[in-house]
Parts: structure tokens; sequence; C-alpha cells
């Protein structure tokens, strides 16, 4: 786009959401750094973001092993037992066959005698390392022990140490594949493989596979951290007594908690009166201390709103009119500032003014502040991201979109996004549709209470019939992202 978003002429028309989002990413590169990054242990790198590039020093796993309890063998040793020593009566080849066994080995006290010759076999459990001469597992319900002396026939249920000359009737012997139940070494990470990138969100899984190759710490991102604040006269700090006319501080909470949930570190800065040399003092003294600063409140055009021109003194301000319900109105900018780091800064903070409503404030976050701090932290998506992405195009930071059914009619302005809270529900057949929460105004904190997604109604759409597809991102199954 080729107007910068503080361009004058810039807030006069509606914005969509889309749109708003490339420009965000626009303006957010000019302020893009690597973040600086420290070792930690692997018990605390859950939810960090790799900052390494790991390359497997060992094979996963590292040797080949058995997948099932029973016993390792040649198969190519099988049709020749079968045939040479127990054809059936009518010239078929018989579909079981004997085997002597010459040992054991376990898991973590691998076999460390000769390789098995034609005709033997050895007891395995799983996980433990196929003998030389083995490249086959036959499961424990498909033997049968003979001791020696041919006695004590009957399923072995355990799994004893082999006495010397015991034998192992095996059944079912034709339908035996040459490597079955055995885990090829390497066959999920090979020795020299690149595993992870910089990037990488350290899910449970990606700490778990770290931890197979037996890395003890691993080098990740510094996190942000962003200063935030909530902006009104009214608005009062939870465990104070209400004032007549006032409203308990909830964004601040939502807030915090939607921040530390992507690993950011929070700077709270509590609550500031409509106020306009309080809010330009916080503002500038954030702007020292974070890597971003977000508000709320304070940036509608009716109202006195203190955060707009104490951020036109001490930064740009651009206050977007996006296409979408809730969310409007939002104020994005940049404060100059000089922080104690000043090598690691682009001497620019970027800034976001949420709309003051609960379900707007939330909605808009997770909309705008909530990609743009994932590119921030230095997040890549993983390799089977679709291509033709660039790695600063928003939009694939957003909650997931998923198509679903919708179960009831929605209404909406025609003229803008809405996003009805949802809740995804089996319907008489069975099937997977999304119902809204109930009320849906933006004061109704309880509709994302109950959200399990966000239904996108989209502009150009005033009424959704039931039983249309709609679109609904995803909050994930704890409730959000
Ligand atoms: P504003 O954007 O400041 O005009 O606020 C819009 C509405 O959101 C008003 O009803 C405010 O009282 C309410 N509001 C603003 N900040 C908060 C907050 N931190 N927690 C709960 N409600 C808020
Ligand atoms: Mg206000």
């Amino acid at each position: 786009m080729s107007l910068s978003c503080f361009d004058p002429r810039f807030g006069e028309r509606m914005l969509s959401v889309d749109e708003a989002l490339s420009v965000l990413g626009e303006s957010l590169v000019g302020v893009m750094r690597t973040p600086r990054s420290e070792r930690v242990a692997l018990a605390q790198a859950p939810g960090r973001v790799l900052a390494e590039t790991v390359i497997s020093p060992l094979d996963v796993p590292a040797q080949t092993n058995a997948a099932m309890d029973g016993i390792a063998l040649a198969q190519a040793s099988l049709s020749d037992a079968a045939s040479g020593e127990l054809l059936n009566g009518r010239g078929e080849l018989s579909d079981h066959c004997q085997l002597s066994v010459i040992g054991s080995s376990l898991a973590g006290h691998p076999w460390t005698g000769r390789a098995l010759a034609a005709g033997e076999a050895m007891r395995i459990t799983t996980g433990a390392a196929l003998p030389a001469g083995a490249d086959t597992v036959v499961m424990q319900e498909q033997l049968e022990y003979r001791s020696a002396q041919g006695e004590g026939e009957g399923l072995c249920e355990g799994l004893v140490d082999g006495d010397a000359g015991e034998r192992v009737v095996i059944e079912g012997v034709t339908s035996i594949r040459r490597g079955q139940n055995v885990r090829q070494a390497g066959e999920d990470i090979a020795r020299g493989s690149q595993v992870m990138a910089p990037g990488q969100w350290l899910t449970p899984a990606a700490v778990g596979v770290l931890a197979s190759l037996g890395l003890a710490e691993v080098a990740v991102y510094r996190p942000l951290t962003v200063a935030i604040f909530s902006t009104g006269d009214e608005v009062t700090a939870p465990g104070e007594t209400l004032p007549a006319g006032g409203i308990y501080d909830a964004n601040r909470f939502s807030l915090v908690a939607l921040l530390r949930d992507q690993g950011i570190e929070v700077l709270d800065l509590g609550i500031l009166s409509d106020d306009e040399a309080s809010v330009s003092a916080a503002l500038r003294d954030a702007a020292t201390r974070a890597d971003m600063v977000i508000t709320s409140g304070g940036v509608s055009v009716g109202e006195a709103d203190h955060v707009r021109s104490a951020l036109a003194a001490c930064g740009e301000l651009a206050l977007w009119r996006i296409a979408m319900r809730p969310g409007r109105p939002l104020a994005f900018g940049m404060l100059r500032a000089t922080p104690a780091d000043a090598e690691s800064s682009s001497g620019q903070v970027p800034f976001f003014g949420l709309p003051g409503n609960p379900v707007a404030t939330m909605v808009t976050f997770l909309q705008f502040v909530l990609p743009a701090l994932r590119l921030l932290s230095g997040q890549q998506r993983l390799a089977k991201a679709e291509e033709g992405a660039s790695a600063t195009t928003l939009a694939q930071w957003q909650a997931p979109r998923l198509q679903l059914i919708a179960g009831e009619t929605l209404r909406s302005r025609a003229e803008r996004v809405d996003y009805h809270r949802g809740q995804i529900v089996l319907d008489g057949q069975g099937r997977q549709v999304v119902m809204t929460t109930g009320r849906q105004g933006s004061g109704i904190l309880t509709s994302m209470l109950l959200a399990e997604c966000l239904i996108e109604i989209p502009a150009g759409c005033a009424t959704l019939h039931a039983g249309e597809p709609v679109m609904v991102q995803w909050l994930g199954s704890r409730g959000i992202v």
C-alpha cells in the first residue's frame, strides 16, 4: 500500500480487516528486530521461541528395535522352516513353523552374543534392540513355546528368559512380512538432519522432540515486554469499592492473560484517569521500557479522548475505521522512544489503542495485536506453511479459520464483518454446527466466557441462514488461543 497509515488522508475511508492487517504488517517491518537470545534449561523452554537451528546429533530411535513383545527372527528363515519341517499332508505350505530360541534381548539389556543363524529366534521386548541377524518381530499372541523336553506346551504369556534349547512354534507364518513390528534406527529423525529452525514456537511436542535428541538446554529468544494500561475515570481496580458510576477494570486482566499466554512479559501500568498529562507521561515512560504499548478505552471519537491527544504529542498516530464489529474505534501508532537497550531498538515502539468495551478489546487484540506480537517475537510458521505467504504476512498469525454449518440464522450489519461469539454443538443429526453464545453486545463479556470460536459474518452478508456454511475463527480448546 503506497499511502502511509499516518497520512491524514488514510483515515478518510473504511478499511477492511484484511487491509488493516496488511497495512499493519508493512508498518511493523520497520521496527522488526531479531530478538536477543539466551540459553535456558529444557524444562523452562515451553512457550518460548527457539533461537537456533537444531541439527540432530543422533538417529531417533538410536537403534533398530522391537515395536512389540514377541520374538525376533529373520523373516527369510520362516519359509525355509515352514516348508522344510511342517508341510501338511496335502502338500500345501504349512502356516506354522518351529524355531529354536537362543536367548533374550530386553529393553535396556540388549543381546550381546552371536548373530542369529537360520532356524533361530530370540525373545524380545518392546523397545529392545534387534539382535544381529534379525529383521522382523512376531508378536507374543502368535507364539507357543516348548521346552527342550517337549513338555509344558502352551501359549507363553510372560517373557521369562528362554531355556537353552527351547523352541517356539509360530502361527500364521504366511502373513508375516519382513520388517513388521520393527522400528528402524533413525526412522523418526535421521542423524545430521535439521529438526527445527529459529522461530519455532516451543510446544509440548517440540520440547519432547528436543529431549529425544538428548538436549538439556536450548537457545530461545528473550520474550517481548509489553506495557499495558487501562484508561477511564470510571474504571476501578478489582478489590476496591466501586464508586457511583464506576465499572471494574476487566480489560487489563484479560489482556494480561492473553499476553502471558503468548510468553510475553507484561508491564502493568494500572489505570490512568482521563487526563492528558498523566496519559502522556505514562506513554513516554512505557515507550522506554517496553517493546509495545497497549491501552484500552479512550480512543473513541465522541469521548474526552486523552489517549489520542497524548499520543499525538509523543509519536505518530493513525485512527483506524475498520469495517468490523465489535472493534471500532482502534488506534495504531508509533511512539518515539530511546529505550535503555538502544542497540536492539529502532527508536519506535508500536502502540495499540484498543476500544474500551471488553469484548471489543479482546476481539481487536485477537485480530491485530496477536498477529503483530507473533511477528515481532520472531516466530516463524513451520515448514509446512503454505508457500507464498511471506514471513511478514500478518494474516497467517490470526486464529485458524474453519468452515462449519450455521446452527441458527445469524444476522449482521451488511457493511462490516461481524464477529459473533460461537459455540460448537451437535445438531439432531449428529453434525457439528455453530450457535451464538446468546446476547452479542460488545459489553457482554460473558459471551467471550462461553465462546469457543468467533463466527465471521462477512461484510455484504446481512443474513446467514441456518444450515448454510459459515467461517469461524477457532479460539482453541482452552477457551481462547
Ligand atoms: P471507551 O472506549 O473509553 O469509550 O469505553 C467504552 C466502554 O468500555 C465504556 O462503557 C467503558 O466504561 C468501558 N470500559 C473502558 N475501559 C474498561 C475496562 N478497563 N474494563 C471494563 N470496561 C471498560
Ligand atoms: Mg473511556
